[in-house]
């Protein structure tokens, strides 16, 4: 049958099944994968998980649920990457990552070498495994449908998860955030870079992203970073704060509406790709900006 089942792991992920699916022209079932509480309206079956569950222990339920479908897709995060690359290996599948658009249900286009070639991808055979970006598809809410199927799951991984370490955080996830203020190497210390960009971001009510070189010098914690080997985020306003632009930061950013680059070297790769730029110590600027919001 060709269908897309759509796999969501966090309830605003569905918002982007209708859009998916209609670019490949299929019609599309919902399946979600959390927390009891967290199931998005208009899922068709769910799998009510204990939290954080191991990938692998996801990927044999969901490639059983998935034997019926021509297309498994999820939204691209760190934990669908990690889980369906196991569900592609299982159904023994192609796997076409990072999506950002499709016309119809064999063609679909991929950002490569950091974004700065988009390639053109046909899938020959079924099923196909695909991670898809939001920003790339109109968003909508699923329309709801008869009560979600609730599926069996046991926890038969070869691995287990034995503790997690989340830093405790109220600040939006950057995956979905409106709005992103990241800072870079600049940045000196975690308590600087918590007060200067934390705070702006606070103010503004939005999340806190960081450069590789800010996470690596201990300045900002790992699940901030930005870019190529970081999160891909597409917020509506990223200011960019002692970022010098360098095309693996980039790759993180393209979707996003509006980048404004606060950066006292005029010559910062970032003000190419800027739509606001603003050449000046992000000491002086941001508190300053901070004062004024
Ligand atoms: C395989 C690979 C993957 C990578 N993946 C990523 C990734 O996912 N994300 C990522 O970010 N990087 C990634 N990198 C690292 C990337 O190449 C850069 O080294 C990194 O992005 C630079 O971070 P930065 O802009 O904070 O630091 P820098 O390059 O040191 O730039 C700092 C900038 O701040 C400006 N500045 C200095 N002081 C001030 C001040 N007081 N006020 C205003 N501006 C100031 C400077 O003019 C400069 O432009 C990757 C690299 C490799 C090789």
């Amino acid at each position: 049958m060709s269908k897309v089942l759509f796999v969501v792991f966090n309830s605003p992920e569905a918002e982007t099944a209708q859009g998916f699916a209609s670019a490949t022209g299929l019609a599309f079932d919902v399946l979600y994968v959390g927390s009891a509480s967290g199931s998005p309206a208009g899922a068709g079956a769910v799998f009510h998980v204990p939290a954080a569950p191991a990938a692998d222990s996801l990927a044999k339920p969901l490639a059983e649920h998935a034997r019926t479908y021509s297309h498994v897709a999820a939204v691209s995060s760190m934990q669908s990457k990690d889980v369906m690359a196991r569900v592609a290996g299982i159904l023994d599948a192609a796997m076409v990552t990072d999506v950002i658009s499709a016309s119809g249900p064999t063609t679909f286009k991929r950002p490569i070498f950091a974004g700065s070639m988009i390639s053109t991808v046909e899938t020959l055979a079924t099923p196909v495994v695909l991670t898809v970006r939001p920003a790339g598809f109109t968003k909508g809410a699923v329309q709801g449908g008869p009560a979600a199927q609730e599926l069996s799951w046991t926890s038969e991984g070869t691995t287990k998860k034995v503790s997690e370490n989340v830093h405790g955080s109220s600040r939006p996830d950057l995956s979905q955030a409106k709005i992103i203020v990241t800072g870079g190497r600049p940045l000196k210390d975690a308590e600087t870079f918590e007060k200067v960009i934390g705070g702006l971001a606070d103010k503004l009510g939005g999340g806190v992203g960081a450069t590789r070189a800010a996470v690596d010098s201990g300045i900002a914690p790992n699940e901030a970073q930005v870019g190529q080997t970081g999160k891909i985020v597409a917020p509506d306003l990223y200011i960019a704060a002692g970022v010098s632009g360098s095309t693996q930061h980039m790759a993180g950013i393209k979707d996003s509406k509006i980048i404004v680059a606060i950066n006292k070297d005029p010559d910062a790769p970032i003000f190419e790709s800027a739509d606001i730029g603003l050449v000046a110590d992000l000491f002086d600027a941001l508190p300053e900006l901070q004062s004024k919001v």
